[in-house]
C-alpha cells in the first residue's frame, strides 16, 4: 500500500504575507524550495563538520560573498537586522546624532539605528523609482546628520552615484540596506559595494535563505573591518604572544574594541553559512528567472494605464524582489483598496500591500516619529500592492494574474 503524503499544514506567518489556504494565486511566505544539493550540504555539515559555529564554512561563505558583491570585507551575521545594528555602531551614531532613513522601507532598516539613541530622519520616496529620493536626503541634512541608510527596496537599487556625492559633500557615513537586493546592480557593480557599510539578509522569505535565518554586514574599510570580529562575538579575541600561563585569563582574552561600546553574539551557524555558499552558485541564474518573469508581467499589462511600475533606470539591475504595482483609478472613482477587494473576492489573488510608511506604525510614533514629510509616499502608499510573488511563477500563473487584473479593473470601471 503506498504510503498516504504527509500533508504539512501552512501556518498562517506573522510577516502579514499570510500564505492562507483557499486562493488560486497565494501570497507564498518564502521564495523558493531547497534544492536536494542544498538540503544535502545541511547534512554533510551535522555529520560531518566538528566545529558548528565561527570554522571553515563561515570563512568560506564570507569569501564567497566578497568574491560575489567585490566588497572589500564580508562578515556573516545571524540576520539583517543585527547587521544593521552593526553598521549603526560602526557608524557611532548614538543621542544627539540624525540618520536619514526612508520611511518606505521595512521596520528594522530603522529600529536597529533608532535603538542607538539617534533620531530617525524620514525621507521621501522618488516618484519614479520608489526607493530613497536623493534630492529629499540633501534637504533634510542638519548639523546633527552622521548618517545615510539607503534602502534598495523591492530590489530596486537606490541611486548610489548621487548618494555617495551628497555623503562625501556633507561628511556622512553611508549605509546601505540591501536585503531585497542581492544580485541587484548599477551599470554591474553590485549594490553594497558602493557603502561604508552594507547589511544583507538570508531570512527566508528572502531570494536566499539560511534556513530562515542569517545575514551578512560588508564593510569598506581595513579599520572598521578590524572591529567587527569582536564586536560580533562579544569581545572575545585571541592573544598576542605567549602567555605565561596558558589558562590565565581563561580560553581567550575579552576586551572591546570601541570605548564605551559593549560587544555582542551576532554569530551564524556553520550549517547555514554552509547552504549560504552553495546557494550563490545558482543566485544569478535566479534572479535571471525572477526578473524575466517580472518583464513578462510588465509587458503583458502595458496596454493597461491604471496600472504603472516602477521606472527601472537605464544600466539597473533591479532584481523584482517585491512585485508591487501602483494603480490609478482617480479616473471613475475607484482607489486601490476597490481593485484588492475584488483579485482577493472574484479571482481568489491574494495581494498584500507593503509597506506601511513606518511613521504611521504605532512603535515609531511612541518613540515620536510620527513626524515626517514625505507626500510622495503618502501618494503612492495610498495606491500601491504587492501581487503575489517568488521564483519564479510559471506561464500558466503570470498569465491568470494578468488576465485577472486586467479584468478586475474593467469591472471596476463599468460599476
Ligand atoms: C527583511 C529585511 C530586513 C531585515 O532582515 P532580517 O534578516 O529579517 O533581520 C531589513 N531591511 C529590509 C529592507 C528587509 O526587507
Amino acid at each position: 500500500m503506498e504510503k498516504e503524503k504527509k500533508v504539512i499544514k501552512k501556518m498562517d506567518d506573522p510577516s502579514g504575507r499570510g500564505s492562507l489556504s483557499g486562493y488560486k494565486v497565494p501570497f507564498p511566505a518564502r521564495q523558493r524550495p531547497y534544492s536536494e544539493e542544498e538540503i544535502q550540504t545541511v547534512v554533510d555539515v551535522m555529520r560531518n563538520t566538528e566545529c558548528q559555529t565561527q570554522g571553515d564554512h563561515m570563512r568560506k561563505f564570507e569569501a564567497d560573498l566578497k568574491a560575489y558583491t567585490g566588497a572589500n570585507h564580508a562578515f556573516a551575521v545571524d540576520n539583517c537586522t543585527n547587521a544593521l545594528g552593526l553598521a549603526a555602531t560602526l557608524c557611532r551614531v548614538g543621542p544627539g546624532d540624525e540618520v536619514i532613513i526612508p520611511a518606505y522601507t521595512f521596520c528594522s532598516s530603522a529600529i536597529s539605528f533608532a535603538r542607538t539613541g539617534a533620531k530617525v530622519v524620514w525621507a521621501d520616496i522618488n516618484k519614479e523609482t520608489w526607493v530613497i529620493d536623493p534630492k529629499d536626503i540633501e534637504s533634510k541634512i542638519t548639523a546633527n546628520t552622521k548618517a545615510i541608510v539607503a534602502v534598495h527596496l523591492l530590489g530596486m537599487p537606490a541611486d548610489m552615484e548621487a548618494i555617495m556625492a551628497i555623503a562625501r559633500r556633507h561628511n556622512l557615513k553611508v549605509v546601505e540596506d540591501c536585503a531585497q537586493a542581492l544580485d541587484a546592480r548599477i551599470n554591474g557593480r553590485h549594490v553594497g559595494s558602493f557603502g561604508d557599510y552594507a547589511c544583507f539578509s538570508f531570512h527566508g522569505a528572502k531570494t536566499m535563505t539560511t534556513l530562515g535565518e542569517g545575514g551578512a554586514l560588508l564593510v569598506k574599510s581595513d579599520e572598521d573591518a578590524a572591529l567587527v570580529p569582536g564586536l560580533r562575538f562579544c569581545g572575545i579575541r585571541g592573544f598576542e604572544g605567549e602567555r605565561e600561563r596558558y589558562w590565565v585569563p581563561a580560553m581567550s582574552n575579552v576586551d572591546t574594541d570601541i570605548d564605551g561600546v559593549w560587544p555582542y553574539n551576532y554569530c551564524m551557524g556553520e550549517a547555514q553559512c554552509a547552504v549560504g555558499s552553495v546557494m550563490l552558485d545558482t543566485l544569478t541564474a535566479n534572479t535571471d528567472k525572477i526578473i524575466e518573469a517580472g518583464l513578462k508581467i510588465r509587458e503583458r499589462m502595458s496596454d493597461t494605464p491604471e496600472i504603472s511600475f516602477n521606472v527601472i533606470p537605464e544600466g539597473y539591475r533591479h532584481v523584482m524582489h517585491q512585485f508591487v504595482m501602483h494603480f490609478d483609478g482617480s479616473a471613475f472613482g475607484k482607489n486601490r483598496n476597490d481593485l484588492m477587494d475584488s483579485l482577493t473576492e472574484e479571482f481568489k489573488i491574494r495581494c498584500i500591500v507593503q509597506y506601511y510608511p513606518l511613521y504611521r506604525y504605532p512603535l515609531f510614533q511612541k518613540f515620536g516619529l510620527d513626524e515626517a514629510n514625505c507626500p510622495v509616499l503618502d501618494e503612492f502608499w495610498e495606491n500601491s500592492f504587492s501581487f503575489p510573488w517568488w521564483c519564479a511563477p510559471d506561464d500558466e500563473t503570470i498569465q491568470y494574474v494578468v488576465d485577472s487584473l486586467k479584468a478586475a479593473i474593467n469591472k471596476l470601471k463599468n460599476s
